[in-house]
């Protein structure tokens, strides 16, 4: 039988990426999870797009492939919750840090 590991999804507290489609007043994530991609710390979720998505509620990471943060645990995000900041063409979370 696998091993079930519980945790909280890390809650995303602010983006300042105000052309994804997901953000909502240029401050707030509005995708119901998103994916951090490695080996970089981007949102994988990012979407440049005129048209607006996501849920009436604030975004959360769903899964991180940063393994060498020290907050990932089993490919997921054991952070309170994360900043995300766009940097070049791409959304980076603020909250990595290295091991
Ligand atoms: S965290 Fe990612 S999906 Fe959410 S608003 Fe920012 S860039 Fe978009
Ligand atoms: S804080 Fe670390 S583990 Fe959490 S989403 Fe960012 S890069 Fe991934």
């Amino acid at each position: 039988m696998p091993t079930s590991v519980t945790m909280q999804m890390a809650v995303i507290k602010s983006c300042n990426v105000a052309d994804c489609s997901y953000n909502k007043h240029g401050n707030e994530c509005h995708a119901m999870a998103i994916t951090i991609g490695g080996p970089q710390p981007y949102c994988d979720t990012y979407l440049r797009s005129s048209s607006k998505g996501g849920v009436d509620q604030t975004g959360a990471v769903g899964a991180c492939k940063v393994e060498n943060c020290k907050f990932n645990k089993n490919l997921e995000c054991s952070a309170d919750g994360i900043d995300v900041v766009a940097s070049g063409n791409n959304a980076k979370c603020q909250t990595f840090s290295a091991r």
